[in-house]
């Protein structure tokens, strides 16, 4: 057995359990076998071994008070996954879901993420076992500020910085950053996707789902082609699928399909994105509201939304929510490119689907490393005490994407795998992520 495929038994031999995990990790080292065959100094050093472990994971209790009083007590992570580049970098979860395996994928994947955008940024993941949803503004507060009680003691604005991600926007980065602020005493850049009033990018918001759309705009312009006149479904209707959807229709795209976790939308004439937006973001309500404002389109309870004919396919919801036959599905119809704002959205089996069919895939430690960027770009704001144009982050953010298209494509084709991102986008972030180790010893 090669040296690789050896190593990915061992470890998941050594980590039960840790399902997300092992499918991130043995996507990642499944195409590293030339780049170690080339480098012989990578085992030497144990460098796979050693970035396959965090160099911390911190697990803790969040105890808080209900609107009645009650006690309620979850359980917290952040995983400090690698900082040869830089600092800690990456987004705290609050969803029901969350796990030690979900927060290790999320780490790891995002130590080469941030490799990919070519800033100083190392990789790190967090979140609870919370569920926002259905919880009034002030039991999100409570837990937010018993989570940073404790969480406190390890960010800084050059050791961790966290930001948002699914079930944490705006007002739950609000409450975190200010409870911290208040035990720390001083006014510092540790968290991302902060309110524009205090210290906040412009463009950090829109950042994701803009940057899917430059990056996959980048690989079809390779390919002589563009959005202009593509159908697009986009699953998920946060902060990702929103912005790209948006975007979709600004480089005259047409985005018909959108979800939550309840069903999906199918709107053919074009999806009407301000009642989105009403619905999700201003009623934090369920896409199924949306028929009231389009009575020509369709709601379907429960999954299937990869069924619907499109050319372009955009999962933006949550790890594993596209799978094998839905990526049948998809190539059957007619689907030519897929890029993945979310984090793992497709399964193992899917991505082979589209391979062996000739469809485009962009995996989504390229494709939604926009939102990491333009996080960098905010702490390099609040480190100068300047605040940036949208049109200034927009720009840097466009080069940032079209620095990963070359730079995933390049790698793809020095180990001829022309075309294929997904060993591309690995190889160039594990070389870089490789060399800083290997330069600071046994560390
Ligand atoms: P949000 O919480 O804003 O939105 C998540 C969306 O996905 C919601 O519409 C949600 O529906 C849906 N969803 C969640 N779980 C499921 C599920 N099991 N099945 C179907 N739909 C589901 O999160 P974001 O948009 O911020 O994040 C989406 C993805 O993008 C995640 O994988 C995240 O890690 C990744 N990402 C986000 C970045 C960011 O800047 N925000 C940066 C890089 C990656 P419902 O409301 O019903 O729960």
């Amino acid at each position: 057995m090669s040296y690789t495929k050896n190593l990915i038994q061992e470890i998941i031999a050594k980590t039960p359990g840790e399902s997300e995990f092992h499918q991130a990790m043995a996507e990642v080292y499944g195409a590293l076998a030339p780049v170690v065959d080339d480098n012989p100094r990578y085992q030497e050093a144990a460098i796979l071994q050693r970035m396959a472990i965090p160099e911390r994971a911190i697990v803790f209790r969040v105890p808080w008070l209900d609107d009645k009083n009650h006690v309620q007590v979850n359980t917290a992570y952040r995983v400090q996954f690698n900082s040869a580049i830089g600092p800690y970098k990456g987004g705290i979860r609050f969803h029901p879901s969350v796990n030690l395996s979900i927060l290790k994928f999320l780490g790891f994947e995002q130590t080469f993420k941030n490799a990919l955008t070519g800033l100083p940024i190392g990789g790190g993941k967090g979140g609870a076992d919370f569920d926002p949803k259905g919880k009034s503004d002030g039991e999100v507060m409570r837990f937010c500020q018993s989570l940073m009680t404790e969480l406190y003691k390890y960010l800084g604005p050059d050791e961790d910085i966290p930001a948002g991600d699914i079930g944490v926007g705006a007002r739950e980065v609000g409450y975190m950053y200010g409870q911290y602020k208040r035990i720390v005493g001083r006014y510092e850049g540790v968290f991302t996707g902060k309110g524009i009033t205090y210290g906040g990018s412009l463009g950090r918001t829109e950042a994701t789902g803009h940057g899917l759309l430059y990056l996959m705009d980048n690989i079809l312009k390779g390919k002589n082609d563009g959005f202009d006149g593509k159908k697009v479904s986009i699953s998920g209707s946060g902060n990702v699928a929103f912005y790209a959807a948006k975007k979709t229709v600004e480089l005259g795209g047409r985005p018909i399909a959108m979800s939550d976790s309840g069903g999906f939308i199918h709107d053919p004439d074009g999806i009407d994105l301000s009642a989105i937006n009403e619905i999700k973001f201003v009623q934090r309500a369920r896409i199924s509201e949306y028929i009231k404002y389009r009575p020509n389109a369709k709601y379907t309870v429960g999954t299937g939304m990869w069924n619907i004919p499109c050319d372009i396919a955009l999962p933006c919801a949550t790890q594993n929510e596209l799978h094998e036959a839905d990526a049948k599905a998809l190539v059957a119809n007619g689907c030519k490119a897929v890029g993945e704002g979310a984090n793992m959205p497709c399964t193992a089996a899917a991505v082979d689907v589209f391979h062996e069919n000739g469809v485009i895939f962009a995996p989504g430690k390229a494709a939604n490393a926009g939102g990491v960027a333009v996080s960098c770009l905010e702490m390099s704001q609040n480190s100068m005490r300047l605040h940036w144009t949208f049109e200034e982050v927009d720009q840097k953010l466009k080069g940032i994407m079209g620095g990963i298209y070359e730079k995933m494509n390049t790698a793809a084709t020095e180990y001829k795998m022309d075309g294929n991102f997904v060993a591309g986008a690995n190889i160039a972030g594990f070389k870089k992520v490789a060399e800083a180790m290997l330069a600071q010893g046994v560390v």
